[in-house]
């Protein structure tokens, strides 16, 4: 089993959920007393937060960069980005290790177009919403991409920088990401990306009418294939 490197603590809601579902899913395939080979290096996001709000994203890059390095020197055979946002500093980390860097984009992309689906809704914190680094991802994997409008961006927003990372779970904010979601799907989304990893948190699959992709799971599963398979 090759070993799995994680960067997390962005936040640690979502890195927990991470360690679980990829325990969960080495044990689903080899069973018995089998768990995951992985290293987690797990930053404080109070520091990484005010990067972002200060737009020193090279900063964040190279410290997410020294980080990478430090797992690829622990052993790991792959590096995990815990966060859909700081994929903003993707290429800063993949550049400064030799192991590969599993692009949540990219994973995210490959599931919605297994899902046989071509329109997506992106949800996620302001910066994957309004921004490129993400979406032209997807764009390249052939997808048409929908955000909300500006109002209901700033709730997704909110929701998660006030909430959702501090492992607060209203029902008021999952009603408000729902009816969300029922705009997108008017609009034309065939499927809408949980785009942050901690909105699966709060919206299940029960909450929307149409396939929700949720990217901690979804990123944990391609770890666990990486792990086993590759
Ligand atoms: N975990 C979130 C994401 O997937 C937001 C936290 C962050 O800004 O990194 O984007």
């Amino acid at each position: 089993m090759r070993k799995i490197g994680l960067i997390g603590g962005m936040s640690w809601e979502s890195s927990a959920l991470y360690y679980s579902l990829i325990n969960e899913g080495i044990k689903a395939e080899l069973g018995g007393l089998h768990s995951a080979r992985c290293v987690l290096s797990s930053v404080d996001f109070a520091e990484i937060e005010a990067m972002q709000a200060q737009g020193r994203w090279d900063e964040s890059g190279e410290l997410l960069a020294a980080e990478a390095r430090g797992l690829q020197a622990a052993g790991a055979d792959c590096v995990l980005l815990c966060t859909n946002t700081m994929h903003k500093v993707a290429d800063q980390i993949s550049e400064a290790i030799d192991i590969p860097l599993i692009h949540l984009a990219d994973v995210a992309a490959n599931a919605v177009r297994a899902a046989g689906l071509e329109t997506v809704g992106l949800l996620g914190t302001r910066f994957t919403m309004e921004e490129d680094f993400y979406s032209d991802r997807l764009h390249t994997a052939g997808l048409t991409v929908l955000t909300p409008d500006a109002a209901d961006r700033a709730e997704v927003d909110r929701v998660i920088y006030s909430e959702l990372v501090l492992g607060e779970i209203r029902e008021e904010s999952r009603k408000a990401y729902q009816q969300i979601v029922e705009r997108l799907v008017a609009r034309g989304a065939e499927g809408i990306i949980l785009g942050c990893t901690e909105i699966e948190l709060l919206l299940r699959p029960a909450d929307a009418p149409v396939p929700l992709f949720a990217t901690t799971a979804l990123h944990a599963q391609a770890a666990v294939d990486f792990a086993l398979h590759q």
